[in-house]
């Protein structure tokens, strides 16, 4: 759920980059396959690495140790170094004896830290990070400071479920990039880390809303999930998991009775509307998809938080927003819609509206008391959006090209 892409955009920001050292990447045979069709069905994850500490709970970490012949405080001590004091390398936890770390190591163990590609901070300190995985793929992360009125810095963190998405929504830089794989728990986690890392501060809260589709992960976004909530302490209600909408995942979700928000986004009020610009629509009616939602609300008691992408002269009329009332008419207060102004990217033929429209739209939502919010576009360029920074890396973004050079992206120009 790329929704990011439209959030961050500022008029004239020129962005400052932090390279990694690591500039090339080596091209493998196998990350040339792409997925053409559209697609919801599950994808599974390959090459699990079993082997990883991150992502693991405390109790998994003591069992490991005495495993190794250790006291079960150890494992506590491990959980404290992957977590609190974030060490990278099994070799820098210093508290444990070598003879340990010695063990961990040559039983093929590993922390599950990969390193940074590119950071890009903004003006206003929106910072995205490039992430290079051990295969090389590139994923994309976003940390988002917003302070309050006490002067309170709240981070919050985008974090992506996928390499890629195969569901090819028509106004997606990462649909358009194409898709190779889920994501394992460790790979999302270390997203979370990584961004308290540049800010040197805690995330209070993480929107899945990077690169791909959560409920085709949802196995290793619940893990995920787990981890964020146990071990890093990320209050449940601080986690929106924010999906298109795919058959039979929804209820799955709500059966875990998380405390989560779920995020969905519409981006039409009717079924025809819908399938033009999500295209996976076609396998999930929007009847269905609703009353998969209200199931979730009454499962739950979490208010629906529904996502609606303006497009300009596609779903931006005021008969659209009337449209959209009469579908949420029977929910009562078991929802929210967020507008989101949409912000261009490059090969599209979307547009943004202008003002008047959009608030003309949200006057014609709330005069018919559905409570709407406007998403505030700030941040990051749109050369940098959601799937387009990676995609400046790698043209095929599911091919890592040996050798190929890194490039500064551009200054930005205005958006919007
Ligand atoms: S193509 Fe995938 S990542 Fe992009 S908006 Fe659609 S579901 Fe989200």
């Amino acid at each position: 759920m790329a929704l990011f892409q439209q959030m961050y955009s500022a008029p004239s920001i020129a962005v400052r980059v932090v390279r990694s050292r690591s500039i090339s990447m080596a091209a493998t045979s196998t990350a040339r396959k792409t997925v053409s069709a559209v697609s919801t069905t599950p994808v599974r994850t390959p090459h699990i690495d079993s082997h990883v500490l991150l992502g693991m709970s405390e109790l998994d970490l003591q069992q490991l140790a005495t495993d190794l012949g250790q006291q079960k405080y150890r494992g506590k001590q491990l959980h404290q170094l992957i977590y609190k004091s974030k060490v990278k390398e099994i070799q820098d936890f210093n508290q444990l004896p070598l003879a340990f770390r010695n063990d961990l190591q040559e039983a093929g163990w590993k922390v599950g830290r990969s390193p940074l590609h590119q950071v890009v901070k903004a003006a206003d300190g929106t910072i995205k990070v490039l992430i290079k995985l051990h295969d090389n793929r590139l994923i994309e992360t976003v940390g988002i400071p917003v302070e309050d009125d006490k002067g309170t810095i709240r981070l919050t963190a985008c974090v992506s479920s996928q390499v890629g998405c195969p569901l090819r929504c028509a106004f997606c830089a990462t649909g358009k990039g194409g898709y190779l794989r889920n994501l394992q728990r460790h790979e999302i986690v270390e997203q979370v880390l990584a961004i308290e890392d540049l800010f040197k501060n805690r995330v209070s809260n993480v929107v899945f809303m990077g690169m791909g589709e959560p409920m085709l992960n949802l196995k290793a976004v619940l893990e995920a999930h787990r981890c964020l909530n146990k071990d890093i302490q990320i209050g449940q209600r601080m986690i929106t998991i924010s999906t298109v909408g795919v058959p039979n995942t929804i209820k799955k979700l709500a059966s875990h009775k998380l405390q989560s928000t779920l995020a969905v986004s519409l981006h039409a009020p009717n079924q025809r509307l819908r399938e033009t610009i999500v295209p996976s629509a076609k396998a999930y009616p929007l009847d269905a998809l609703m009353k998969d939602c209200k199931d979730y609300f009454d499962e739950t008691s979490r208010r629906v938080s529904f996502e609606y992408t303006l497009l300009a002269g596609v779903n931006d009329a005021v008969e659209h927003a009337v449209e959209l009332a009469e579908l949420l008419r029977a929910w009562g207060s078991g929802y929210h819609v967020n507008l989101i102004p949409f912000n261009p990217i490059e090969d599209t033929e979307f547009r943004r509206p202008y003002k008047k429209t959009i608030l003309a739209f949200a006057a014609a939502l709330e005069s018919r008391k559905v409570t709407t919010s406007i998403r505030q576009t700030r941040g990051l360029d749109a050369n940098a959006a959601c799937g387009q920074l990676r995609n400046s890396f790698q043209k095929s973004p599911l091919v890592a090209e040996a050798g190929m050079p890194i490039t500064e992206p551009d200054t930005v120009a205005a958006v919007g």
